[in-house]
């Protein structure tokens, strides 16, 4: 199974946004830009929701089916592991192969040397085509390296070949990440890395390496953008080379995850991929339940009153809902605005303090972040939540089309 050149993660907690969300796609595919719609969500999100993998299959098919979509679509395994696999095997057609847990984990000595004795002809000047300056690899620094990554490798080779075993290596998609880690992989051990994962005759289309600087959820990237340009231009070269060197599938590409509402380097990813005729694979996931709550507040009403109380029990349990988040958000209780504050705005102002639009001077990064983390609250509240969704689906549904079209798909794809 072959992943086409240009793929969108779209996760949707709680899977009512999925023809919304598919719209987004068909808007593109009507302007001529043809992309793969990958319906993806983690086991922690199945925990938090209490979901299952195959109610993602069921959304996907039911969007696709409704719509008439023809082109294709997958569903994504995220972020699985050894322990958490099985119960993805059967509903999905992509996996995202999750080893950043195993990196700097031991593997054995032997297999360490080996793979520095394979892969010492590239000590020295390492020219890759394109890039303006070769790199100066040392051998302890393939040793290091495989120090580093070979037992994460491995893993991957071990969930790989499971899932394989089941439903045959053609039949899905496998994507190996390594982002949710702090230190970033520079493109060199990138290199590495791909002559790991070869090595391990594992078949990967994609590659989420952790890049540089801060990929908070839902906000906009944190960093150095010239920084981030030059080393996501080095990492295209370092695939196309490494495609070719190890034998990789050709189609190889870059996985950015935690890819939504990073507005600020949509434009050199999109210059980048335009000059190497590349594709990307972006991985979203909270956007749409954002989008949800700003079509609830829009919708006054029923739809107002439980986007505030949402908000008063996100700021209650804030410890609680932002702990498990504490490295990929930046949102301090004391900066946000207080229930009784809040119970006073119209929706058109809960809106626009909610929505990622940095031009305008109501948006509050703290109150999105805050939120961005609150949709426990929201599936404690079960059908309270779910019926009043479904009763302003109208409004919801076009909040999720526009903000993955005009905010996402556009700038990256177009
Ligand atoms: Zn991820």
């Amino acid at each position: 199974m072959k992943l086409e050149k240009y793929s969108f993660g779209m996760g949707d907690r709680f899977a009512h946004q999925g023809q919304a969300q598919l719209q987004a796609i068909i808007k593109a595919k009507n302007k001529g830009v043809n992309i793969t719609p990958v319906w993806n969500k983690s086991h922690r999100e199945h925990i938090t929701i209490g979901s299952s993998p195959d109610d993602v299959r069921i959304e996907a098919d039911a969007a696709v089916k409704a719509l008439g979509w023809d082109g294709q679509y997958l569903v994504d395994a995220d972020h699985i592991n050894m322990d958490t696999v099985d119960g993805f095997i059967a509903s999905s057609d992509f996996f995202t192969l999750d080893v950043a847990d195993y990196i700097g984990k031991p593997a054995a000595e032997s297999e360490i040397n080996d793979f520095v004795a394979k892969y010492s002809e590239f000590a020295g000047t390492l020219h890759i085509p394109g890039m303006s300056e070769p790199f100066k690899i040392e051998k302890s620094f393939i040793e290091k390296v495989a120090r580093d990554f070979l037992f994460a490798i491995k893993e991957a080779g071990r969930i790989y070949r499971h899932i394989a075993g089941v439903k045959g290596g053609d039949n899905f998609v496998v994507e190996v990440s390594m982002d949710e880690v702090e230190k970033p992989q520079t493109p060199e051990v990138l290199f590495f890395i791909l002559a790991g994962l070869a090595q391990e005759g594992i078949p990967a289309q994609t590659i989420a390496p952790k890049f540089t600087g801060r990929f908070n959820k839902g906000v906009d990237y944190v960093g150095d953008v010239n920084q981030f340009a030059s080393e996501f231009e080095d990492d295209l070269l370092v695939i196309r080379h490494a495609v070719k060197t190890f034998g990789l599938p050709e189609n190889l590409k870059l996985s950015v995850h935690s890819g939504s509402d990073k507005f600020s380097i949509y434009k050199p990813i999109n210059e980048l991929l335009k000059k190497y005729d590349a594709g990307p694979h972006l991985k979203t996931a909270g956007t749409t339940w954002l989008e949800e709550l700003i079509g609830l507040a829009l919708a006054e009403g029923n739809g107002l009153v439980l986007a505030k109380k949402i908000y008063r029990q996100a700021l209650g349990r804030f410890e609680e809902l932002t702990d498990p988040y504490k490295t990929v958000i930046d949102v301090h209780k004391d900066q946000l605005p207080i229930p009784e504050e809040v119970d006073s705005w119209s929706g058109e102002k809960f809106a626009a303090t909610l929505r990622h639009d940095q031009k305008n001077p109501a948006f509050d990064l703290q109150f999105r972040q805050l939120l961005h983390c609150a949709y426990k609250v929201a599936a404690e509240l079960e059908s309270e939540f779910t019926d009043t969704i479904l009763e302003y689906e109208d409004v919801i549904a076009a909040q999720v089309k526009d903000n993955f079209f005009k905010r996402h798909i556009q700038p990256l794809f177009f």
